[in-house]
């Protein structure tokens, strides 16, 4: 005899909720017999390779113990793999793609290191891996190739996209160079930051040389560490004023430390350590976001109407990271910040269609409606031919191009040149580091129609500016 479930008479509607309450546990029975699968092919992955995962409590007493029983014939080595840019592709694809790339990572990194390894989730971007074997130059060069080499496969999201990632890779054995645990972990930080220093997806093995070398670098790369951690850094501003009126038409943003002992400090101070170690994606978009906040609250205070023109630094390095446009695409959109009234001041334009990744992201950033500045303009630029083919608001005259112009009258008939170029292309020029009145009069009478120096107004914080 069979039986369906209109012999049991049930109303219509009963009938339709209990077909989808059946495909519900259904559904759901499938999603957990594949999350079990999958955590079960995880843990005999591991025990098919001995590898054990510890945690970095764990991982540092057990280093430590190696230390303390070892003599002169126990080898061992830790290799420490960091995932680059880890805090802006998790805003990116979102906290729970993110545990999915460092599982993924982990499932990886199991395959390529020796058995009998020991792997540790340090933070939320690195691994540090123990080999417990004597490790020569060659070996250890065999595995960090393997590592970035498997790492950097295309990851599948749990949206099925692909996303690329990029790793760097530090690698130290115990000799004479590391006395204890804590030194040890110390060196392969080292390694680590020298082999961010040359770019990504490369390592770096520990050795006296390059100790010497880092140690200055690697205490202040520490310390820039702890003040993303702890959100040191803050924005000042600087008015950019139209020269005939003295009114101020825009500010420029620029980033300074807080430092907690040494006081404020300017970017030379920390801006190049950030460019060599990929921190400066973390510093831009952070930057980015702070930009768009205090324009909010700067729009709220105002009270004349007129509109302001925040404007924005972008170093090449910036420029030249493939996702750069995306980040700040899905941090603009956060904000009601009109695009024309951000200026985005770029250097070096010459790299500009040399460089791919550069094209793409500028294109992108000109489409989401954002002005370019032309940044520090000076005597190697003055080749007008390149600003021809691109589309920018404002040319930013250097300091000192503007210093040497005053002693050398070519100079100043360049700018004069450049003056009738930037009224053809409808854009404007800003005399930069206008310091005293007698610059300020020079400026004028070349022709210049906007300025920024000390004479306007020298950085200050936001407060200084906008909440008087
Ligand atoms: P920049 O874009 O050329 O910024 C102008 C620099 O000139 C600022 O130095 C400013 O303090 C200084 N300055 C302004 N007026 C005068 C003046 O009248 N006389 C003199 N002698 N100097 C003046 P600062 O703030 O130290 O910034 C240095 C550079 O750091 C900037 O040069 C910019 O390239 C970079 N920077 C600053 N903030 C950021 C940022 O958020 N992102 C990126 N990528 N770079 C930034
Ligand atoms: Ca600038
Ligand atoms: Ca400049």
């Amino acid at each position: 005899m069979r039986y369906s479930l209109l012999d049991l008479n049930l109303q219509p509607g009963v009938e339709i909720f209990l077909v989808i309450l059946f495909f519900i546990v259904c559904v759901a029975g499938i999603f957990f017999l594949i999350r079990g699968i999958r955590k079960d092919r995880n843990r005999l992955l591991a025990e098919k390779y001995r590898i054990k995962e510890l945690d970095s409590a764990v991982f540092t007493q057990m280093l430590t113990h190696a230390y303390s029983v070892a003599d002169e014939d126990t080898h061992f080595g830790v290799m420490l793999i960091r995932i680059n840019d880890a805090e802006n592709l998790k805003t990116s694809i979102g906290e729970r793609q993110m545990k999915r790339v460092v599982e993924t990572v982990k499932e990886r990194l199991v395959r390529v290191i020796p058995h009998g390894s020991k792997i540790c989730l340090y933070g939320d971007d690195e691994y540090m891996v123990f080999i417990p074997e004597e490790l020569d130059g060659l070996a250890m060069t065999d595995i960090a190739t393997m590592t970035i080499k498997e790492l950097t496969k295309p990851v599948s999201l749990i949206s099925r996209a692909k996303i690329n990632i990029s790793v760097n890779v530090g690698f130290a054995v115990n000799n004479q160079f590391s006395s204890d645990a804590v030194d040890m972990l110390q060196n392969v930080r080292i390694a680590l930051v020298n082999s961010a220093k040359e770019g990504v997806n490369l390592f770096s093995i520990y050795s006296r040389e390059l100790a010497e070398q880092q140690t200055e670098e690697y205490k202040q790369y520490s310390e820039i560490r702890k003040a993303i951690a702890e959100k040191q850094f803050v924005l000042f501003y600087q008015p950019v004023a139209e020269i005939s009126s003295g009114k101020v038409v825009a500010y420029e943003t620029l980033v300074r430390w807080k430092h907690p002992e040494l006081g404020i400090l300017s970017p030379d101070k920390f801006l190049p350590i950030m460019e060599q170690t990929g921190e400066i994606n973390w510093l831009g978009i952070w930057a980015f976001e702070q930009m768009l906040k205090d324009y909010t609250e700067a729009e709220r205070n105002r009270r004349d109407g007129r509109n302001i023109i925040f404007s924005f630094n972008l170093s090449p390095k910036q420029l030249m990271y493939p996702h750069l446009a995306e980040e700040m695409r899905k941090v603009y959109k956060k904000y009601r910040v009109p695009a024309q009234n951000i200026m985005l001041e770029i250097v070096e334009f010459a790299i500009f269609d040399k460089v791919p990744e550069v094209a793409s992201n500028i294109l992108k950033l000109t489409q989401m409606g954002f002005k370019i500045a032309v940044d520090d303009f000076g005597l190697e630029m003055s080749s007008l031919k390149l600003l021809e083919n691109i589309s920018f608001d404002w040319i930013k005259l250097d300091k000192k191009f503007i210093e040497q112009s005053q002693d050398d009258f070519l100079i100043g008939g360049v700018i004069e040149t450049l003056v009738g170029f930037a009224k053809r292309k409808n854009c404007s020029i800003v005399a930069e580091g206008v310091e005293d009145e007698i610059t300020c009069n020079y400026v004028r009478g070349l022709g210049i129609g906007f300025g920024q120096g000390y004479y306007f107004g020298k950085p200050l914080s936001f407060e200084e500016y906008f909440n008087k």
